[in-house]
């Protein structure tokens, strides 16, 4: 079955084009198609790169500018692409049979991926409130896909689902409970989907389910966040009410005292847009360092002398190893602890960094066998090391195209 995964942002759309069914899922070799993806949407300078796998060199990228202002265009820029690349492999559009589409906030009542119905959507509108800087564009993509592909299945999977088994004692915050029930105001957490998958992969490679460990999956990107999965079950993550909390992030703040921020407000009188940018987009490894978000730059940086690029980059590590350790608390033990995302998959000096202040926790780091692993799946410790630590690029583009499968044709989400 051939599957279009989407993920449309304010100013971005990102899409795989799939091909996986029930065989290739169990001999884990679904079959990538290509990629297409558009940056600066909605201004006259919109990028539409494509990348084939097998139709165009590895790791080339073709560039076709074009101003793309609506949905539908870029819907149908999408696809256009696709064709133009693939050729027979997709001759119409009426090939892809299932589009699964990426939805960041499932709130309360969205607890695994599902066949987009009008219920699902109206649903998914309510809960707008909750997501308000990602649900209305994950949306503006599916109506555009929709009226494009009206005979393809519509699948939502959301970042939020995979962490709906976290006990209550996890995810209701200190503060008055009428809250809560006024406005469901709780932790939610995000990056379910690539949670999951690192977790699932990692048990596929030594053969067993996730059901059997308690793992710690630390998701290493722009974004940051981390995962307590307790024998299969997500009971604790960094990411809250918002993805602002927790990690330091890219551009993030993570932890932060909220009177703190309202300091900040009283002083530099910010409304409620000026907070959402200094909390969203100029706080984390960027405000810290004064630098940059991009911890490539920071490690160039410190490793001139840069002294705030060095801060920037001791507090990322120092606050992944804090929650390492609140999380083997919280299980009261751990059998892995898995590194995926940008940073985690590709920077060996960072999870140096992070792992090297655990021996007294059981993790023994191999520095050979951790250096030079970049985008693979590897084992970063000694074989004596009480808690193994690995590598598992994450795929959640993989998952979404796999859990659309799954709700096409009725087979249970794992
Ligand atoms: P997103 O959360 O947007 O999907 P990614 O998962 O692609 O982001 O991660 C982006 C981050 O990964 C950036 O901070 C970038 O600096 C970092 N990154 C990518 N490659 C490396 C590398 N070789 N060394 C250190 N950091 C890297």
């Amino acid at each position: 079955m051939i599957i279009l995964v989407l993920n449309f942002g304010s100013s971005s759309a990102k899409s795989q084009l799939i091909e996986t069914s029930p065989e290739l899922i169990a001999s884990n070799s679904d079959r990538l198609l290509a990629k297409v993806t558009i940056d600066r949407m909605g201004t006259p300078y919109s990028v539409v790169n494509v990348e084939a796998p097998g139709k165009l060199p590895a790791h080339k990228k073709v560039k076709i500018s074009k101003p793309i202002y609506k949905a539908e265009e870029a819907v149908q820029a999408i696809l256009d692409a696709y064709m133009q690349y693939l050729g027979d492999e997709l001759s119409s559009p009426e090939s892809i049979t299932g589009i699964g589409h990426r939805i960041v906030h499932g709130g309360e009542r969205f607890t695994a991926s599902t066949l987009m119905t009008p219920e699902v959507v109206d649903d998914i509108e309510d809960n707008i409130d909750l997501a308000p800087l990602h649900n209305p564009h994950n949306l503006r993509g599916y109506y555009a896909a929709k009226a494009k592909l009206p005979h393809a299945q519509h699948t939502a999977v959301f970042d939020t689902s995979f962490h709906s088994s976290m006990p209550k004692h996890a995810y209701i915050y200190g503060l008055p409970y009428l809250y809560y029930e006024r406005y469901r105001i709780r932790r939610y957490g995000f990056h379910g989907t690539s949670h999951r998958y690192i977790s699932y992969r990692y048990a596929q490679l030594h053969g067993k389910r996730r059901d059997d460990y308690k793992l710690i999956t630390c998701h290493l990107g722009n974004g940051c966040s981390i995962c307590a999965i307790d024998h299969g079950d997500s009971i604790d993550t960094s990411m809250g009410f918002t993805p602002v909390e927790g990690l330091l992030m890219g551009t993030r703040c993570g932890d932060v005292d909220p009177m703190a921020v309202m300091h900040v407000i009283w002083h530099e009188e910010f409304d409620a847009q000026a907070l959402e940018t200094f909390l969203n987009r100029m706080s984390g490894l960027y405000g810290v360092s004064g630098i940059s978000s991009d911890m490539r730059i920071l490690l160039e940086e410190e490793s001139k002398g840069n002294d705030r690029a060095k801060l920037a980059i001791d507090m990322f590590c120092y606050r992944v190893r804090k929650y390492i350790g609140a999380y083997i608390a919280a299980m009261n033990g751990c059998d892995g602890i898995l590194f995926g995302g940008g940073i985690g998959e590709n920077s060996a000096p960072v999870r140096e960094r992070i792992l090297t202040g655990l021996t007294g926790l059981g993790v023994d780091l191999d520095p050979a066998r951790n250096a030079g692993k970049v985008g693979i799946e590897a084992c970063l410790t000694t074989d004596q090391s009480r808690i193994p630590s690995w590598v598992i690029p994450t795929n959640e583009e993989l998952l979404i195209a796999r859990d659309t499968l799954r709700c096409i044709l009725g087979l249970p989400l794992p």
